[in-house]
């Protein structure tokens, strides 16, 4: 069998190219396992695209970054704790958040966070931008060649997260993140994970928290998980719980 190419471009056209029948090669933790069956690795590490910049109140991560190096950074620390939740050490050495977001399921602690921040997507060719809940959707019909080079989110007025896990190394069973979103009327993220091929959003809930209905954010947490089960919990008990992480945390954020 003949290896595939292997190409480290240092520009984003550069890359686009190769990317063209390519496949991209970000922390590799993922790709490695089949990596044989692609005819040519694009190696991203050279392209530059792993800072953290602050622009305003918006922070843009590089999809690039590794895990190890959002954990090291001044986050907000409910998105620090979900790098943390997201994988042990080794794994954060590695994984980068581009890669993450692309192959993370619904017990992705750091994709739940990502949601609850509206955070958007930045990609190539283009530029073109997304919302992370739109990328998500798209994940199994994205056209081939495309390069997300970061993830841009406005710094929260608030933001809170819960987890629960059957050890605490695990992911999550049920996990919840409440942001008070910056604006001039009250505005919120609610987004919930744990279980599914992907975290989600909750609108009802964020409208109920703007209007300042925190029974009802619970109670719509409670209705998006019913039909939550798996091998690892039932919707019953996912139900019960995100109910009350959605309680608590919006007491955390000041609702
Ligand atoms: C020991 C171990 C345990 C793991 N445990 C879990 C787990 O519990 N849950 C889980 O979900 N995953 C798990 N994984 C899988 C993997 O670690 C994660 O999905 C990881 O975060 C992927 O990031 P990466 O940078 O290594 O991506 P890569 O493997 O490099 O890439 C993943 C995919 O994304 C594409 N890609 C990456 N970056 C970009 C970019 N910037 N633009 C366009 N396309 C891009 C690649 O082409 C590839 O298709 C595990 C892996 C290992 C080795």
């Amino acid at each position: 069998m003949t290896p595939p190419e292997y190409v480290r471009p240092t520009t984003i056209p550069e890359a686009l190219n190769a990317l063209r029948g390519g496949v991209a090669l970000a922390g590799g933790t993922a790709v490695a396992r089949r990596a044989r069956e692609a005819a040519r690795l694009v190696d991203l590490q050279a392209l530059g695209i792993d800072q953290l910049q602050v622009e305003g109140d918006h922070v843009r991560l590089g999809a690039m970054l590794r895990l190890q190096q959002m954990v090291e950074a001044e986050l907000p620390a409910a998105l620090d704790e979900a790098c943390r939740r997201e994988a042990g050490v080794n794994l954060r050495n590695m994984a980068s958040l581009g890669g993450t977001l692309l192959t993370c399921s619904g017990r992705s602690p750091l994709a739940t966070a990502l949601l609850g921040l509206h955070a958007q997507v930045r990609m190539e060719p283009g530029p073109q931008q997304w919302s992370f809940d739109e990328l998500l959707a798209r994940r199994g019909s994205l056209p081939g060649g495309l390069l997300i080079t970061s993830v841009v989110f406005q710094v929260p007025l608030a933001m809170a997260q819960s987890a629960v896990a059957r050890s605490p190394a695990d992911r999550p069973i049920v996990c919840a993140v409440v942001a008070r979103l910056a604006g001039r009327a009250p505005s919120f993220g609610v987004a919930l994970g744990g279980f599914g091929p992907r975290p989600i959003v909750i609108p009802e809930a964020e409208l109920a928290l703007a209007a300042g209905d925190v029974p009802s954010a619970a109670e719509a947490a409670r209705t998006a998980c019913a039909t939550a089960l798996d091998a690892w919990a039932s919707a019953e008990y996912r139900a019960e719980v995100a109910a009350t992480f959605i309680h608590r945390l919006a007491g955390e954020v000041g609702v």
